[in-house]
């Protein structure tokens, strides 16, 4: 099973903290039971701005994201920049269907964007389920029928927090045979 590289990607949105990047990290190599390292450099977004959107495009990241991945690992890419893509007014994530790469956004995971007072474990637990979410996207993994299931679709914090951050038995099939 490869190996899960996390990159931090800039701009002047800022980036996603080291701590919060480590706690995550720790856990994916726990649900994926692969090793799961924070690459040194950063890589930076600031090309995939929509000026008039205030928003990044998360499938030119990800374009760009394949050149600097090599083929023996996944690769996601962590931000604290809202992305989108052409079609929706925003995503929390996108990734490769059976692909080796992805990426996520915390901007909409934390509750202050909702006006609400900051709660870290939440933000830490919603950063933790949607980076599972989209890189089962790239072991060919698409949404599931079971709420439970990271898999099951959520396009609001709302969902994201009653869905778990584990995979349903049947979701952990491709990931199982992958891994043993
Ligand atoms: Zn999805
Ligand atoms: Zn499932």
């Amino acid at each position: 099973m490869k190996p899960i590289h996390l990159i931090p990607l800039t701009s002047v949105n800022g980036v996603v903290g080291l701590d919060r990047l480590e706690h995550l990290a720790a856990t994916l190599a726990r649900t994926f039971r692969t090793p799961c390292r924070i690459r040194p450099e950063t890589f930076d977004i600031s090309f995939s701005l929509d000026e008039r959107r205030g928003q990044y495009y998360s499938t030119a990241i990800i374009q760009r994201l394949e050149r600097v991945a090599d083929s023996d690992a996944r690769v996601l890419g962590v931000t604290a920049c809202d992305l989108y893509v052409p079609v929706l007014t925003f995503v929390f994530g996108e990734a490769q269907l059976d692909g080796n790469c992805a990426v996520v956004s915390g901007a909409r995971l934390k509750d202050e964007f909702y006006g609400l007072p900051p709660s870290e474990n939440l933000f830490r637990e919603r950063l933790i389920k949607e980076a599972a979410h989209e890189l089962g996207h790239t072991f060919g993994l698409r949404h599931c029928a079971d709420w439970r299931c990271v898999m099951a679709s959520s396009h609001a914090v709302e969902r994201l927090d009653v869905k778990g951050a584990e995979f349903c038995r049947a979701c952990r099939k491709p990931i199982l045979q992958t891994v043993w």
